[in-house]
């Protein structure tokens, strides 16, 4: 039985018709706002006028049409994208538990609940999985969203909305480090200083032994310094076997034959940084003969409450991470600072408050 015909089917009072507002990838390079029909109430489905909507490098490559998804067909254009946000909840069906006024951020994928893996308790690995503003559901980056109830995490008010919208990021984070099994006994180095870097170091700063950034941007390592790093290290100037566990979040290609590079015998490597062009230089006798673990850190579907509490009791911090945020009308003017050769703070954020006014 799926989740979805479990819950109570009564109408949703409140539940808004007519047009909205959606930003939208409308081909390569093209984005929208354009008016759409909000969405209608569906059993177990809730609609959250989102606040803010974070940026981050899938949306640039659905932007640019060259997203592993679009490739592979689970994504289509026109797509209204988002997937790393926060909001207030609108209407509910009464099922969901959640009611007007509640505060969410939302799970990026939704599994089944039903699948042979979903029952497994695997629910990463759904076979009916969809995700919201990449494929199967429309992204936050609209007057409003509706998603099942299920794919919802409250917010206490200790955790703004500028910062709940980094939670998406922070749970795979979470899970890189539940998968290793990060100690005090670890010495930690974080590959890349964009927002999973900082947070990576945040992170390892509260739970390993010691914690070194390294990365190509001066300014992201003094932000890594400022999240905990013990220290910054440029690329090219590490030492080879030097640590118990690293942590690959930059994405860049060549980073995953210097994660092993930087490994010791018996260390472990989780790979974050989603590189989708070959590695050149990696050795796998190298892998095998030095009992190098290599772990694959999909995403952190499971650690959405766990690192909210890590963003409300200080463990986690966004603000030195958030690099400007837009208005609801300059999505493209977000997306070109996203490009742009800047360095710093990595994180773009969208305010969608603005649309909360003419409701
Ligand atoms: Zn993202
Ligand atoms: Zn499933």
């Amino acid at each position: 039985m799926s989740l979805l015909s479990e819950v109570r089917t009564e109408p949703s009072a409140g539940w808004p018709s007519g047009s909205m507002e959606a930003v939208t990838i409308v081909g390569p390079g093209r984005l929208e706002t354009a008016s759409v029909p909000v969405p209608e109430p569906l059993p177990g489905t809730v609609l959250v006028a989102p606040r803010h909507v974070g940026i981050c490098g899938t949306d640039l490559e659905l932007f640019h049409g060259t997203s592993s998804y679009l490739a592979d067909g689970r994504a289509a254009t026109p797509l209204i994208f988002g997937h790393e946000w926060c909001g207030r909840v609108v209407s509910a069906d009464p099922g969901t538990g959640w009611r007007p006024g509640d505060r969410v951020a939302g799970q990026t994928m939704v599994p089944c609940g039903g699948c042979a893996r979903c029952r497994a308790g695997r629910r990463g690995l759904c076979r009916r999985m969809r995700e919201v503003g990449l494929y199967g559901l429309d992204g936050a980056a609209a007057k409003y969203i509706r998603v099942p109830g299920h794919a919802l995490a409250r917010l206490p008010e200790a955790v703004p909305d500028r910062t709940a919208a980094l939670v998406e990021p922070a749970v795979t984070v979470v899970e890189s480090f539940a998968r290793t099994g990060c100690s005090f006994y670890d010495r930690v180095a974080v590959l890349g200083t964009g927002t999973i870097g900082l947070l990576a170091v945040q992170f390892a700063r509260r739970v390993a032994g010691e914690v070194d950034a390294v990365g190509v941007d001066p300014a992201g390592l003094a932000l890594a310094v400022r999240c905990g790093a013990d220290r910054a290290i440029p690329v090219g100037e590490t030492t080879a076997g030097s640590y118990s566990l690293v942590v690959e979040a930059s994405g860049a290609p060549e980073a995953f034959a210097h994660a092993l590079d930087l490994v010791e015998p018996g260390g472990r490597v989780g790979v974050i940084g989603v590189a989708n062009e070959p590695t050149v230089g990696v050795v796998a006798g190298s892998v095998a003969l030095r009992g190098v673990s290599v772990l694959g850190i999909q995403h952190g579907l499971d650690h959405y409450d766990r690192t909210i509490e890590l963003f409300a009791t200080g463990a986690l911090t966004a603000d030195p991470l958030i690099g400007a945020t837009f208005p609801a009308g300059a999505a493209a003017e977000a997306f070109a600072f996203m490009e742009s050769a800047r360095s710093g703070p990595p994180k773009v954020l969208l305010d969608l408050t603005e649309w909360e006014g003419d409701r």
